[in-house]
């Protein structure tokens, strides 16, 4: 999401495509609503809210899928931990006796 959809042109801001005349107003307003998930995902982090710093970051990188999101929804996988795949609380495997 970093160009109009239509032609590809690069975003300036403006709630309209400058080059083909696109309505970008609603993908605007997605990343925006992204950009608010990110926000509130940062804050749970600093509150030590890992679960909910996880969906938050997880929801905006669904609508709009940026380094800065991948990078917190990272951190927040750490460190509330993956229900589906846990790191520390999973059994090692043990040599089976011969
Ligand atoms: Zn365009």
């Amino acid at each position: 999401m970093n160009g109009c959809p239509a032609c590809l042109a690069t975003f300036r801001g403006t709630p309209e495509c400058p080059r083909c005349g696109a309505d970008l107003a609603p993908l605007m307003a997605l990343a925006a609503h992204a950009w608010r998930l990110r926000r509130a995902a940062r804050e749970a982090l600093r509150a030590g809210d890992f679960p909910r710093a996880r969906g938050l970051a997880g929801e905006a990188q669904r609508i709009h899928d940026t380094p800065a999101g991948r990078g917190i929804l990272l951190a927040a996988t750490g460190l509330a931990g993956d229900p589906l795949h846990p790191i520390s609380s999973a059994p090692t495997p043990s040599a089976t006796p011969a």
